[in-house]
This record gives structure tokens, sequence and C-alpha cells, in this order.
């Protein structure tokens, strides 16, 4: 490689069409070079890399060209386009206000100015980098600003716009630039690799393109320190380890676990990245980005907002069709949350790995058996209706692992067959509603459905919109204490086979029928009381039993001083769960039937 040039100054371009991604701001400069209605100054603001100074340069050329075409382009012919191709033009001068910010700088400049032009029309002044100048500086340019002679243009160059005096930004005739599209970095940088005879993939220009973050120089510098290190081929592989990216095969992975819940495949995979050098912060915002591109493709609004090769956004579709759009957005929740505490976290990598096992357990019911699913549907509309009872809230706080594992294989009610259940075989003794309350376990994913994110907005408008219409109608069928009794007695009669411990609880005492179907009910100890799920299942049953909705129940207690039964084995077991509550949860965790 003989006198290496570098892509970026080799491949600027030399006339408006040649510019990428700028096409309003080069058509706008071209009307007015046709019409003769060129101001006297520009303003040139916008990200670094994307073609303001080159612009200018071209401007300058096309002005100052004898034979402009009728597209108004430079001919790239005549003297002068020569000579400024050549860099020899005395018609154009650049002044980089970062290094020569002083206001003797600006005195110099303002004496040539006063010179006109030897060849050609037009004088153009070019200063880049234009907020750096000092203040001083500033108002001493401001005069040749305010009464330019007509030879003369100026295009100012900025990244910080906001930094530039307002009377300097009304001279100015301003030209936004914005951050060159991906997709066109990508498709200009597989233009250079195909001049330069370099075998490029879609996916590695890609990467170099993202990476640039709409800079086209910088996309054209990556390109070619990765060139310059790994030859004639650039492969996806080259470009990741050079610009230190973690492979978004990582991501393809780990998401493949978290949806399957395979958190020892998580912490592995994990380490492997760490190990790699990776710290976890890197991680967790990579896969944000990862999450968020399989979000994208989920409504075909959005799809246009990836920029991937075509291969990797196949890839991307494939794992997006096995995702549902409310567990990316849980899971998507769930990693900015985790990104923004990393800082504060004193243990970085059981952090991540926290929030991998989190996500993982939203994942949970979305890969979970078809029947899971249904019953999951099944719940949710219940959600909707209000509980009624006044029992005690449970503390939010997370489940243990033990009541995790008995509220998830022992939900209390029974799985009675609804009419969507159609597998289910055996008659079910006696239906019991579903409870309405929310369950405990019931985490963040319980209720997925497979929506795009359109549809789930539209979706939760309705609901808002339609409000208590959709709740349950209210009846308030009038029944007595013996109805009452009947309806409890059945209760307790079919829950012994799913809860014995909390079916004989109840069942111990006569409820008693108070004034607006208030049902007050006597149990031992209020730990009874707090086990929502299965006192919701209760107050479910008895609304639907005797067809009213406004049964509310309200649990009393026996009284302190009131002295006790003969202590029966029974209430020896009530007085330990009493002082002991974990003792009920691991009774019901290994099944336990007590003998009484
Ligand atoms: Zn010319």
């Amino acid at each position: 490689m003989e006198n290496f040039i570098v892509s970026a100054r080799k491949y600027r371009p030399l006339s408006f069409k040649q510019v990428i991604g700028q096409q309003a701001i080069t058509s706008t400069l071209q009307n007015a070079i046709k019409n003769n209605h060129l101001a006297q100054a520009f303003l040139f603001t916008g990200p670094r890399g994307v073609g303001k100074t080159t612009c200018a340069r071209i401007l300058a050329k096309t002005i100052n060209c004898e034979n402009i075409t009728a597209e108004a382009e430079a001919c790239d012919k005549c003297e002068s386009c020569t000579s400024f191709n050549d860099n020899a033009s005395f018609n154009i001068h650049e002044l980089d206000a970062a290094s020569n910010n002083s206001v003797d700088d600006i005195r110099a400049l303002v004496e040539r100015v006063r010179i006109p032009p030897q060849v050609g029309k037009y004088k153009v002044y070019i200063i880049d980098e234009v907020h750096m100048l000092s203040a001083a500086a500033f108002n001493a340019f401001l005069k040749t600003l305010e009464e330019p002679p007509a030879y003369a243009k100026f295009i100012l160059a900025t990244t910080e716009k906001h930094k530039i005096i307002p009377t300097i930004l009304s001279r100015c005739q301003i030209f936004d630039f914005k951050r060159i599209q991906v997709e066109d970095i990508a498709a200009y940088l597989a233009y250079v690799a195909k001049n330069e005879k370099i075998e490029a993939g879609e996916d590695a220009l890609h990467i170099i393109a993202q990476k640039a973050d709409g800079a086209l120089r910088d996309a054209l510098s990556t390109f070619d320190q990765i060139v310059s290190f790994s030859g004639n081929e650039l492969t996806y592989k080259n470009v990741i380890e050079n610009l230190n990216i973690l492979d978004y095969e990582y991501f393809f992975r780990v998401t493949d676990a978290l949806l399957s819940g395979d958190i020892p495949e998580l912490l592995l995979i994990f380490n492997e990245i760490i190990e790699n050098g990776f710290d976890g912060q890197h991680f967790l915002t990579g896969l944000g980005e990862h999450l968020r591109s399989l979000l994208l493709l989920k409504d075909p609004q959005t799809i246009q907002l990836m920029h991937t090769g075509t291969g990797l956004k196949e890839k991307y579709k494939a794992q997006a069709a096995r995702c549902e759009a409310a567990w990316l957005l849980h899971a998507l929740e769930t990693c900015n949350k985790y990104d923004l505490d990393y800082k504060t976290s004193n243990n970085k990598r059981l952090h991540v790995e926290i929030c991998l096992m989190q996500i993982s357990h939203i994942g949970e019911n979305n890969t979970g058996t078809q029947a899971e699913k249904k019953q999951a549907a099944v719940i949710s509309p219940a959600k909707q209706v209000q509980p009624t009872t006044q029992q005690p809230a449970r503390t939010p706080e997370p489940l243990s692992q033990a009541e995790k594992s008995v509220s998830e294989e022992k939900p209390g009610y029974p799985e009675t067959p609804e009419p969507v259940q159609a597998e289910t075989e055996k008659p079910a003794a006696r239906p019991v509603p579903r409870p309405a309350t929310k369950p405990v376990t019931e985490g963040n994913g319980r209720k997925i459905k497979n929506i795009s994110i359109k549809d789930s907005l539209e979706a939760l408008k309705k609901n808002k919109e339609k409000g208590e219409q959709s709740a349950e109608p209210v009846r308030t069928n009038p029944f007595d204490q013996e109805k009452l009794e009947e309806a409890w007695n059945l209760f307790t009669a079919s829950y012994q086979s799913r809860s014995p411990s909390f079916a004989s609880a109840i069942a111990k005492y006569t409820p008693k029928l108070k004034e607006d179907f208030v049902v007050e009910y006597k149990v031992d100890n209020k730990i009874i009381t707090q086990d929502t799920l299965n006192v919701t299942a209760l107050l479910q049953f008895l609304k639907a039993e005797l067809s009213n909705t406004e049964i509310t129940l309200t649990p009393v207690f026996p009284e302190k001083n009131e002295p006790k039964k003969a202590y029966t084995d029974r209430e020896k077991f009530d007085q330990m769960a009493k002082k002991y509550p974990e003792i009920v949860k691991l009774k019901e965790q290994l099944g336990l039937e007590l003998q009484f």
C-alpha cells in the first residue's frame, strides 16, 4: 500500500451530489446558487463529521466556478475548480477557531477580507468551530459580518449552536446538519470497500456505521483502522474485536436463556463476558439495546428504526417471534432499572446477575405450557373486580422460595373445568370461582398476550374508556343466615382437598350474616385471614353461590381473655402456628395432612 491516503480525505465529496445524507441542505444551497439568492453569511451547525466543512468547500468551489452546470454543480475542469481541487485556490480561507481564537487572529482575517479576489468572483472564509472564538474576537468579527464586501462570503461552522451569540446568529442563514443514517453510512462504506478491493461483510460495515453515531468521517477512519489491522478482508469478528464491542451472539444466547428461565446458563454466559474483559454496565446497556431491537420488530411501524444488516435482521426477527411484546417491555424496564442503579451497587457482578434472574422470572410464564397460559388468561379478567373484603393487605415483600412454590403449585382454588379447558376429563366436584384479587405470585408477566405495542396501548385506552362497564355486573340477591351457612358448608367441604388447613379453620365457627351483606366469620388467628388467596377464593365462591356481588367478609377473633376450650391437638397446632407462622407454610409445602 504505497502512499496511503486516509479514506476520509480520499473519499471526501467533491460535488453536492456526492455529499451523503444531507440532501435537504445541498439542494437548498444549489437552489440558492441557481437563483442567485446566496446569503453573505452561513452558519453550518450539527454534530462532528457529518459534512459541514465539506459542504462549505463545495459551496466555495461552486460559486467560483466559471462554468457552473445547470444542476448548480462545479464543472471541475476550469482553472478555479482545478485550483480548488488541488487545495491551491486563493479564494478560500479556512480558519480553525479552536486554535486561532484570539482577537489578533480575527483582525488578520478581517484585513484579508478587504482585498478583493484577483481571479474568480468570491472570497470564501470558513471559520470552523466558531463557538471557540473569544468574546473580544467575536466582537471584532461582528463589524465585518455586518457590512461585508459583496465578494466576501462567510461560512461559520459549529458543533455547538447554543454558544453562538444572537447577534451573529441573526446575521447568518442557518443550516442544521443531521446525523447521517446508519444505512447511508453503511452503503457508503460498502462503496469505499468495493473501490479499495476490500471484501467487507454487511454486518461488519453496519457495526462500524452504528458505532460512528452519524458521523461519516468517524466511520471512515474506523474503517481504515480495521483494514490496516485485518488486511483486505473485513469481517464482523475483526470489527467487534477492534472496537471492543460485545458480540451480539451473546445477547441472542442470553435472551434464549432468559426465555427458558435457564439461570445456570445465564450466569455462565455472563461469566464468559466478564472474562472477556467487558464490564457489567457495558453488558446491561447492550442487553437493553438488544431487547429494544426485538421490541421494534414487534410492530411493522417501528421496524424501520432497526439499523442492522438484512442477515442479522432475520435473526432478530426469528428471536422476536418467540418473545411477547409485554414480556419484552417488562424485561426492558427491568434491564433499564438495573442499568441506572449499576453505579451505586456495591457488588456489581451480583447486581447484573440479579437483574438476569429477575428477567428470567418474568419469562417463566412466557414459555410456560399452553395450559398455564390459558389459566393466566382466565385469571386476568377477574382482576378488574375490586376486592371488597377488608382483609389486611399482604406485605409486598418478595416471596421466599418456600412461599413461592407453595402458592405456585397449589393455587388456592381447585382446578375446575372452565369451558376453554376442554382437555380436562374428570368432572370436578364443585365449581369454585377464581379469586378476584391478583394472586401474589401473579408477577409482572402473568397476563401476557401476543400483541404489538400499538395494540396494547389501544387496548389499555379502551379499557380505560369502558371503565366500570367492563366490570362484573352488580347483583344483590337477598339471602338469609340459613342460605349463608349452606354455602359456607359447601365451600368448606369442596375446599378440603385444596387447602385442608384453611377449610378446617373456617369450618370451626359458624359465620354470621350482618347488615349490608357483611359476613362476619370467626377464626382462631389472624394468619388465616391474611391468606389472601384462600380468603378471596371463599369470597368469590359466596358471591357466585348466593348471586350477590356485594358480599364482604369481616373476620373476628376470639376475645383474648375468652377461656380456651380444652387443648386438643388441633388447638395445640393452631397455637404453634400462631407463634411460628412458618409451620403452616411448611405443612403446606410438604403437603402434610394433619390427623386430629
Ligand atoms: Zn469550474
